[in-house]
């Protein structure tokens, strides 16, 4: 569990203490600066495992949302697991030398800093790709560019990217689309009742190329633990639609360059039931994306290992379930009965 402090920002102190343990195990670069409030802030990239470009990647994400701290604090208390799983478990040892995991735990330290949804500038990272929605999004929600004190706001077009969106695309373009194979989760809460695990297009209801590969993925889960039904695995449009996400940015500039396969997913923790679960946090706006109560933070920490440890070896097995041939076939029709009827 991240260790709690009084400096106001104990996510970053938790990291950095990870970052001080010193393991050899674990790669650490802070890929960019972030100013705010007369603070310089790292945005850290952890990595661990073979850099070689035939092994497959996986990079975990949070705090690309700064409210959302939750995803940050998962992913930090994930990798301490990972770390000390190091120090002994020989087979786990050994599977670093079959993968590459990347971690960004923290992609907006401003936005955590400040407890604001948006990085310092205002802008929601999360519609800030140059992407834009193919039809209509739903106002404001969808990213809008007409002000930075409105949520969700996309930033100017003339601004560029933001640099934290830029540092991920980075990370991602240099220590995942490198590989042959490559997965993305990136850990966000708020929306709904239920754990969702999101997959592109949050641009339109058009269906993804790799629709297949997302249907087996998610098949596969199912049947490796039929106990976790609280997940439920959808493209993003079926949700909603939004200018601007970063996932579908990067997944499309992947296919155009055609080396490989990239499946990115976002986790969507949902919230609402910690709100309808303890009331009171109804009236905390920390309350809505955040699990309060000790006993709950402790059980949203552990709940999605399971998951996470699941990514990582679907990845290093990853001829052992994509569908070939008429089976991608079968998938598809699968998949699109059941989201795009
Ligand atoms: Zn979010």
């Amino acid at each position: 569990m991240a260790p709690h402090s009084t400096s106001g920002f104990p996510e970053l102190d938790a990291l950095q203490l990870l970052l001080r343990r010193d393991s050899p195990w674990l790669r650490a670069e802070a890929v960019t600066q972030v100013d705010v409030q007369g603070e310089s802030l790292p945005v850290w990239c952890l990595e661990m495992g073979s850099t070689d470009p035939n092994v497959p990647a996986v990079g975990f994400f949070g705090g690309v949302h700064g409210m959302e701290r939750i995803g940050t604090q998962v992913l930090v208390a994930w990798l301490e697991t990972l770390l000390a799983r190091l120090e002994w478990d020989g087979h786990f040892a050994d599977l670093m030398q079959q993968v590459r995991l990347v971690f960004m735990p923290m992609v907006n330290p401003g936005g955590l800093l400040l407890s604001t949804r948006a990085n310092p500038a205002g802008i929601d990272l999360m519609r800030s790709a140059p992407v834009d929605a193919k039809g209509s999004v739903p106002l404001l929600v969808g990213g809008h560019r007409i002000s930075r004190h409105l949520p969700w706001y996309r930033g100017n077009v003339e601004d560029g990217i933001p640099p934290e969106a830029d540092a991920l695309f980075r990370v991602v373009r240099e220590r995942l689309h490198t590989h042959a194979f490559s997965m993305a989760m990136d850990c966000h809460s708020g929306f709904g009742f239920r754990d969702r695990i999101w997959f592109p297009y949050a641009r339109s209801n058009e269906p993804a190329p790799h629709l297949p590969e997302a249907f087996a993925l998610r098949a596969l889960f199912n049947r490796t633990y039929p106990n976790h039904s609280f997940y439920l695995m959808e493209p993003q449009s079926v949700s909603y639609t939004t200018h601007g996400d970063l996932w579908d940015f990067l997944y499309d500039e992947h296919i155009a360059e055609k080396r490989g396969l990239f499946l990115p997913f976002t986790l969507e923790m949902g919230s609402w039931l910690w709100v309808k679960k303890n009331p009171r946090q109804f009236f905390s706006w920390f309350g809505h994306f955040n699990p309060i109560l000790p006993h709950r933070l402790e059980r949203v920490l552990r709940r999605h290992i399971t998951l996470f440890d699941f990514l990582i070896e679907a990845a290093v097995a990853h001829a052992k379930w994509r569908p070939e041939g008429k089976l991608q076939e079968i998938y598809r029709e699968e998949a699109m009965r059941r989201w795009y009827r």
